[in-house]
């Protein structure tokens, strides 16, 4: 993991259990086999590239205060093409919905509909799209699979999954 931040990933390991791994055929939501949890990765010297690279928000970023450490929040928060991505911790799916969490979510919601951003909250692979005024709970959504909004004006009014074509 880096970070332009003076943090460090000190007794937190959530990313190795959240994100999915293609160079170790990891999926998203089960502990990578060589981690030790609270611990850290039992091959970091030759821990795969995408590991290497990978720097959640709260490590990258000072904008997430403290209680957004992912081993406290239970929260691992990434940046997507086309907005934000909230992992939760499976063993703990609604993080999400506390204080204060939920209210910063909301808040990127609606900065989301002025800037036409995305907010996603992953829990294993199940997607919910997180609107200003409401929620849409998308159930499993696969790795050739994609979102589409549905608009009135920058309103998010629906939302369905299609399969990626492109
Ligand atoms: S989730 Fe963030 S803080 Fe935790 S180990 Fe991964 S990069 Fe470090
Ligand atoms: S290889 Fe190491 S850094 Fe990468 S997911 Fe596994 S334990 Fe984490």
């Amino acid at each position: 993991m880096t970070s332009s931040t003076k943090r460090t990933c000190g007794d937190c390991t959530l990313c190795c259990k959240v994100m999915a791994i293609e160079a170790l055929d990891k999926p998203a939501g089960s502990w990578c086999r060589h981690c030790k949890p609270g611990l850290g990765c039992a091959i970091y010297a030759e821990r795969p590239a995408e590991c290497e690279d990978f720097a959640c928000l709260w490590l990258a970023n000072d904008l997430l205060d403290e209680p957004w450490k992912p081993s406290r929040s239970k929260l691992v928060v990434t940046t997507s093409d086309d907005g934000l991505e909230i992992r939760c911790e499976p063993g703990s799916p609604n993080a999400w919905r506390r204080e204060p969490y939920a209210a910063d979510i909301r808040a990127w919601a609606a900065e989301g509909k002025r800037d036409d951003m995305t907010v996603l909250v992953i829990i294993g692979q199940r997607v919910i799209l997180v609107a200003p005024d409401r929620e849409f709970d998308l159930g499993v959504v696969g790795p050739d699979e994609r979102i589409v909004r549905e608009l009135e004006g920058t309103k998010v009014v629906g939302a369905t999954v299609v399969k990626d074509t492109d």
